[in-house]
């Protein structure tokens, strides 16, 4: 049977479904969704959702936020398997060790964390409000988990902390390198440079601009230049190009993530024809990481 965007409509509705899709996953994907946009802005549309059933297409991760925000609502993500390697390397007990070695330090989770991490932060961040949650925090002494180029980013706009960095990163945007962007930069020399905060200092220090994907979206919406070079995962091609026909973008080649491409249509008709993968938490981890997730969403 062939899987149309008709069908997963019809089915949607017949569910009482949302589609909630990162700017990293397939095209196909987008398309589908009621709503594609970045960490932060799939943690609200989580949070607010009447629907009954959200189905969350991305990585592991995103689907357990949206369930720490609605315990009570069924939360299926169509390949359970499509985990992130940045949250893989840091885990609950790594996080405590540090809490005993600096015992006045405040906890930052990036959202990209399991539900055990989130449980032991103090607040959670993602890469468009790093800045703004850090600074909400009274604590000098930071402890910022698990994106060391997150944690120097937010550093360098907040002097007045003191960032203790755990040496986490994002295989995708931590192998770009300063010299592809020069490359880039030298073949098309009009071209500005847009990166993601995940990417190593030496890349942002030659960038143009520097935010979320949902910022970079903006930025080059509202942009005067016609050319972009594209410092993050290659998935953002696709928004990019709707939001500015008229423009060329360049990406390094390396920036993939394969697991924000396991998901497709016909994994996400799977999901509502037989309700898989359900997301499952333990009710206290869930209980406890709802607390530094909420403190995030009330920053304005
Ligand atoms: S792009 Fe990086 S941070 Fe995002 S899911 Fe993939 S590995 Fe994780």
């Amino acid at each position: 049977m062939e899987i149309t965007l008709e069908s997963i409509q019809q089915l949607k509705k017949e569910k009482n479904a949302v589609i909630l899709a990162h700017n990293y996953t397939l095209p196909e994907v987008q398309d589908a969704a009621d709503y594609v946009g970045d960490s932060l802005g799939l943690s609200r549309k989580a949070a607010e959702t009447e629907a009954e059933i959200i189905v969350f297409c991305g990585v592991s991760f995103m689907g357990e936020t949206a369930k720490i925000l609605n315990p009570d609502k069924k939360v299926l993500i169509p390949e359970p398997r499509a985990g992130c390697s940045m949250a893989s390397m840091c885990t609950a007990s790594q996080v405590r060790e540090l809490k005993k070695h600096y015992p006045d330090a405040a906890v930052v989770a990036y959202v990209n964390t399991t539900a055990d991490v989130k449980a032991e932060a103090d607040i959670c961040c993602t890469s468009s409000n790093s800045v703004k949650a850090t600074s909400s925090l009274e604590e000098k002494d930071i402890i910022f988990v698990p994106d060391m180029n997150l944690a120097a980013y937010t550093a360098r706009k907040l002097p007045e902390k003191n960032i203790i960095p755990f040496h986490g990163y994002c295989s995708a945007h931590h192998g770009i390198t300063a010299w592809q962007i020069e490359d880039l930069k030298m073949l098309h020399p009009g071209a500005d440079i847009v990166s993601h905060p995940e990417c190593a200092s030496e890349v942002l220090d030659i960038s143009d601009y520097i935010g979320s994907t949902e910022k970079m979206i903006d930025h080059v919406r509202e942009s005067s230049k016609s050319e972009f070079i594209i410092a993050t995962e290659v998935g953002m091609l696709y928004r990019l190009a709707k939001a500015r026909p008229d423009s060329r973008f360049y990406f390094p080649p390396n920036a993939l993530c394969q697991t924000m491409k396991m998901t497709d249509l016909r994994l996400i008709y799977r999901a509502l024809t037989e309700g898989k993968a359900e997301v499952v938490l333990d009710p206290e981890i869930s209980r406890r990481a709802r607390i530094p997730v909420e403190r995030m969403l009330s920053l304005r």
